[in-house]
């Protein structure tokens, strides 16, 4: 097996290709990750989410990192890590057509919003507080692996 690092255009082409990744953020030393569901566009990712403990330390530390990948087998995957600002789009600057594009993106995929509030069913639906956030993007790598052989 080799492993390869990618140029940035496979990275954004695998960012396109998947919908699910890795979200990590840090507070005060501490790392957190969570599975999340994404859209790619050039230089930003969006999200939709429950507000939680994520959302929560993102709003005091908005760096953050986004891992996808694209696992065929052990000698064939792709990996993308992202590095990144939180930019949450309810501050009163980012007005309805950013939530709108957001949502238009994340819509494409049909399960989009249900992981996010299945997973708060305990709750009254309507007391779920909801947020669409970006990601801007700074850095972007990936490695492929591949067989000998190729
Ligand atoms: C495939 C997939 C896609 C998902 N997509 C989205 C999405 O698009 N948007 C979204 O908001 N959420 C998504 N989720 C759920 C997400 O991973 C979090 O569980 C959820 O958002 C709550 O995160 P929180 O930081 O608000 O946690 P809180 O509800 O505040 O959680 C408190 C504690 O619960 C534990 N916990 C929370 N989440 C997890 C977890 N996933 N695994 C193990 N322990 C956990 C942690 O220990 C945490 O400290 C997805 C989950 C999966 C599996």
């Amino acid at each position: 097996m080799r492993i390869v690092a990618t140029s940035q255009h496979e990275c954004s082409d695998l960012l396109k290709r998947v919908s699910i990744g890795r979200l990590a953020c840090s507070l005060d030393n501490q790392p957190y990750v969570v599975p999340v569901r994404f859209s790619y566009e050039p230089d930003r990712i969006y999200i939709f989410s429950t507000v939680g403990k994520k959302i929560k330390w993102m709003r005091q530390n908005p760096k953050v990192c986004l891992q996808a990948d694209d696992i065929g087998n052990s000698s064939n995957w792709m990996s993308v890590i992202v590095t990144g600002t939180y930019l949450e789009l309810s501050e009163p600057q980012y007005h309805t057509a950013q939530r709108e594009h957001a949502r238009a993106l994340l819509a494409q995929d049909s399960q989009w919003w249900r992981i996010p509030l299945s997973e708060r069913r305990d709750g009254l639906v309507s007391s779920i507080e909801t947020v669409f956030f970006r990601i801007d993007i700074e850095s972007m790598s990936g490695l492929r692996a591949m067989p000998e052989t190729e």
